[in-house]
């Protein structure tokens, strides 16, 4: 099986300790000190309150498939694109990997793990639990 080329990421003031711990294999999200509230992608003002008083939490790197879709046609390697929420409540757009593509399902639990994109770091994605 082929494995698919991931592009790096482009890194920013606002997420480069997101990718730093991804290094590290740790998954980061936003916290709100305004309103509690947590966020995904990475930004320092909230986009529920606006508050910039947010600062970088450790997710357990857990979730559920919330909705997916596989892409097969116009790609070289077949892949699934997913949004995830995690249990810390936020959604988070993703890829599903290392498993069989038609048995992925809403709903699945699964877990995160961090995959080498081409000439920068590594990148969280999601496999079964
Ligand atoms: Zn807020």
């Amino acid at each position: 099986m082929t494995e698919r080329k991931i592009p790096a990421p482009s890194i920013s003031p606002e997420n480069k300790a997101y990718f730093d711990a991804a290094a590290q294999g740790k998954l980061l999200i936003r916290k709100c000190g305004g309103c509690g509230e947590v966020h995904h992608y990475p930004r320092s003002i909230c986009p529920f309150c606006f508050s910039d008083k947010t600062e970088w939490q450790d997710a357990k790197g857990t979730g559920t498939i919330y909705t997916y879709s596989v892409l097969r046609r116009g790609v070289p390697v077949p892949y699934c694109i997913a949004y995830v929420t995690l249990e810390e409540g936020v959604s988070m757009l993703t890829n599903i990997v290392d498993c069989d593509l038609d048995a992925v399902r809403i709903g699945q639990k699964v877990k995160v793990t961090f995959k080498p994109s081409d000439g920068g770091p590594p990148v969280p994605m999601f496999t079964p639990a």
